[in-house]
């Protein structure tokens, strides 16, 4: 039901002034309208802070944004676990976002996590979807707890960097629902987002911004979403299409021209005028609860500290510890590593945040101590070994007692815009491992990275702490974690492969136009699981300094119908001398079926603090959902009637204990469809499985795959990239040319390094309907539409279109 406030605005506006609801006002607003005075509301990015852009430049998406507290990203709080604390970030965000006027955070990110390649893990939750799902609820509920919106983002299947504003993600039903949309549905149906951001790719061969099914079957039909649709930024492709697939605002501003053709084809009767009046209502509706936030109340940056380096602690992961920490006050120490100093405290791109302080861990040691040496052992500016830095680090380790290695990925390494091309450290940083563990065995590594890097080390060295991204305070409570003053209590939310090429998505990643999800269901430890590879650290693994012994586990019931609720009751006792957090996982193993399925999966999770010689009764409840999967035939979730295991354990390779229950189906008649002749590849995984066979994958996919190629000279258009130019004729070579240079010339504005290489990556990779869009006015698409005439070699027609869009480009400032 509409409210006073939009139904009353509904009668008044024009046709007009309902279309410019359709689209931003500029980089960060929606439309304001002159009518009842309905102002702009302001979204900024998110999702681990808020990056504000204030400035004249900060409206047209560039120049650097206002501070405010840089939590760490999700790969890091990922690990805890701990969805009250994601709560609690929300919630601070939230009071960060009514301090500094904006009603929309652009956050969670939840996407699955495909493969350790993708440029922007970093900010990603999980290659689990539940996890993904619940920690991405909490962070909304706890935003929205202020009175701000949140816009769970990239609505679906962006899991790589590569192409991203064109790339086709080809993914079968099944997969589709239980990896790649599962996580969002659960943010849609717990926690009730403002709004949804649709992702740039397409899925399935159609742009998300205009896939009816993503955006209004399975969003609002299925799910039951009564929120706006948003497109991430540049997204919309045609904007009609997406109108009526369920896309209700695109970002940025359309400087009118968008809105002039929503308008002219509701005239024409091209587009029914309802489905105007439909976005117009819930944009208004967005507005109305943007309006109402709350008015600011004392600064609340300061408290903010303190829960960012809480999230931290609870967050980092030691990965291994053969008794060298925590490390005795008494013991002599050389910290190694320029990171120790310079920490790499959050990931590139959008969610670049313009912190309120900076902590290091150098800091955090008492190094006045004559027990304490530093040395850089190498240089930041470069990744070449530079033998002198690492000589002086080499001596300066060798009779100490215990020696810590700050090492990591450089900012360059992973970002927004494009994707890792390896899983190695620097050179410099390997090289300084591997020469100080020969002289000193007593080697631990903290790793700061965005996500998993390869350790060809890791058998030598007696300890590694992965700290991911701390956020601005979290380098600051390394050395209180070294010392144990604070007890790790974080465990991956991602598999740490022994290799890039163990990988599933190893050989189908990446790819420009079309990306083959071929693995299937087998994402993550549910691959390396069913092909039983031996992996670094497998997911739901981490140490602590204490000890958890798992007593019994007790079901709620041994038989159970479909849908009945069934509990996970075991006692947990903490059998150490420190107070110290764990997480206890369920998982659930299926009975064997004629559908292919993982060998288990997280179906449930709880953190719980147990003081030392303390016992805790640890309870997690299951629903339908853990013993379901996809059956693409009859579109729905089905239960297979059988024995599941239910998995209690310590980390998906650690399983401590477990129990069987026998579910009955509600749904006799259906059969699971069987893949096993058509495509045997998925029942029988094995450590050679590396290539996932495309005839097979179409069987499971249901129809043939067209291979998609880069589009021939003289057919370019509108989706073509800007590198496609490159091959075209003279002109379009020429507008190449310059686009580039022109970014180049506008990169000299940009203070980060970082923004720079991505405005050059998104460039070339950009279709030129975006290149048009982020002109703001100084293209519009007709004029574009023109030009690729041109790059057609269809100059004169061109040149003739031109003239028709300059004169069209006068009249847009349009309300
Ligand atoms: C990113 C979004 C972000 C938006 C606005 C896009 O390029 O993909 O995550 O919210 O920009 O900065």
């Amino acid at each position: 039901m509409a409210s006073e406030f939009v139904s009353s605005l509904m009668k008044k506006l024009t046709v007009k002034q309902k279309a410019s609801l359709c689209s931003g006002w500029d980089f960060w607003r929606t439309q304001r309208l002159p009518i009842n005075n309905v102002p702009y509301i302001m979204m900024t990015d998110g999702p681990h802070g808020l990056r504000k852009q204030d400035s004249e430049e900060g409206r047209r998406g560039s120049g650097d944004s206002r501070e405010a507290t840089c939590f760490p990203p999700a790969a890091t709080t990922a690990n805890s676990f701990n969805e009250e604390l994601m709560e609690a970030i929300g919630r601070a965000i939230g009071e960060e976002a009514i301090d500094q006027d904006v009603s929309i955070v652009l956050g969670p990110a939840i996407n699955i996590k495909r493969s350790p390649l993708c440029g922007r893990n970093f900010e990603y939750v999980s290659e689990d979807p539940l996890l993904a799902g619940k920690m991405g609820a909490a962070w909304v509920r706890g935003v929205q707890s202020m009175g701000i919106g949140t816009s769970v983002k990239h609505f679906a299947c962006n899991s790589q960097e590569k192409y991203r504003l064109i790339n086709d993600s080809i993914v079968d039903e099944r997969a589709l629902r239980e990896i790649y949309l599962s996580a969002f549905e659960t943010v849609i149906k717990e926690a009730k987002p403002w709004t949804v951001m649709c992702a740039y790719n397409r899925v399935n061969g159609k742009y998300c911004c205009e896939n009816r099914k993503l955006l209004t079957d399975i969003l609002r039909d299925e799910w039951g979403f009564d929120g706006v649709v948003m497109s991430d930024w540049g997204a919309t492709d045609d904007r009609l299409d997406s109108l009526a697939a369920g896309l209700e605002l695109e970002m940025p501003s359309s400087v009118g021209e968008r809105d002039r053709q929503i308008v002219e084809a509701v005239e024409s009767g091209k587009l029914p005028k309802a489905l105007l009046d439909r976005a117009a209502e819930r944009m208004l509706t967005l507005i109305e609860k943007g309006m109402n936030k709350p008015s600011p109340t004392s600064s609340p940056y300061l408290n903010h500290q303190g829960l960012a380096r809480q999230a931290f602690e609870e967050s980092c992961v030691l990965l291994k510890n053969d008794g060298l920490l925590p490390v005795q006050p008494r013991q002599s120490i050389a910290v190694l590593g320029a990171m120790a100093k310079q920490t790499r405290f959050q990931g590139g791109g959008s969610s670049h945040i313009h912190p309120t302080n900076v902590c290091d861990a150098f800091s955090g040691f008492s190094v006045d101590s004559e027990n304490f040496v530093y040395q850089p052992g190498y240089s930041l500016e470069k990744d070449e070994v530079d033998e002198k830095l690492l000589k002086e680090a080499v001596d300066a380790a060798k009779d100490k007692d215990v020696v810590i290695i700050f090492a990591g990925l450089p900012d360059s390494y992973e970002s927004e815009g494009y994707d890792r091309k390896h899983m190695h450290l620097p050179q410099s940083h390997t090289r300084l491992i591997e020469e100080v563990v020969r002289r000193n065995s007593n080697v631990c590594v903290v790793l700061y990275a965005g996500s998993p890097i390869e350790m060809p080390w890791a058998a030598h060295v007696k300890s590694i702490l992965m700290a991911y991204l701390p956020g601005q305070e979290g380098a600051g409570a390394i050395a209180d974690i070294l010392y144990g003053k604070v007890i790790p209590s974080g465990k991956l939310a991602e598999t740490f492969p022994m290799k890039l090429s163990d990988t599933p998505a190893y050989l189908n990643f990446g790819d420009e136009r079309q990306t083959l999800y071929c693995e299937s269901v087998y994402v993550g430890y549910r691959y390396y699981d069913a092909a039983k590879l031996p992996v670094l650290f497998p997911f739901g693994h981490g140490l602590s300094y204490a000890k958890f012994s798992y007593g019994d586990i007790q079901l709620s019931s041994t038989d159970i119908m479909e849908g009945d609720e069934l509990t996970v009751t075991l006692d947990v006792t903490n059998i150490s001398d420190y107070d110290a957090k764990e997480i206890v996982q369920v998982y659930v193993a299926p009975p064997p079926s004629r559908i292919y399925k993982p060998v288990r999966q997280l179906v449930g999770f709880k953190k719980v603090f147990i003081q030392r010689g303390a016992t805790r009764t640890v309870e997690i409840k299951l629903n339908k959902r853990a013993f379901a999967y996809y059956n693409a035939q009859i579109k729905d979730w089905h239960v297979e009637t059988g024995t599941y295991t239910i998995e209690v354990g310590a980390s998906s390779r650690d399983i401590r204990g477990s129990r069987t229950v026998n579910v009955t189906t509600k749904m006799d008649q259906v059969v699971a469809p069987d893949y096993q002749e058509k495509a045997p590849q998925y029942y029988h995984l094995d450590s050679s499985t590396k290539v996932f066979e495309k005839k097979q994958f179409e069987a499971v996919y249901g129809q043939e795959i067209l291979e998609e190629k880069p589009p021939k000279k003289g057919e370019f258009h509108l989706n073509t990239s800007v590198e496609d130019l490159r091959r075209g004729n003279f002109i379009a070579k020429l507008y190449y040319h310059i686009t580039m240079l022109l970014i180049k010339w506008r990169n000299r504005k940009e203070t980060q390094e970082h923004l720079r290489v991505i405005n050059i990556a998104m460039t070339k990779e950009m279709p030129l309907r975006t290149l048009a869009s982020f002109s703001m006015g100084k293209v519009t698409i007709e004029q574009m539409e023109a030009w690729i005439l041109i790059f057609n070699n269809h100059i004169f027609k061109g040149l003739w279109r031109m003239r028709k869009a300059r004169k069209r480009k006068k009249d847009l400032n349009f309300i």
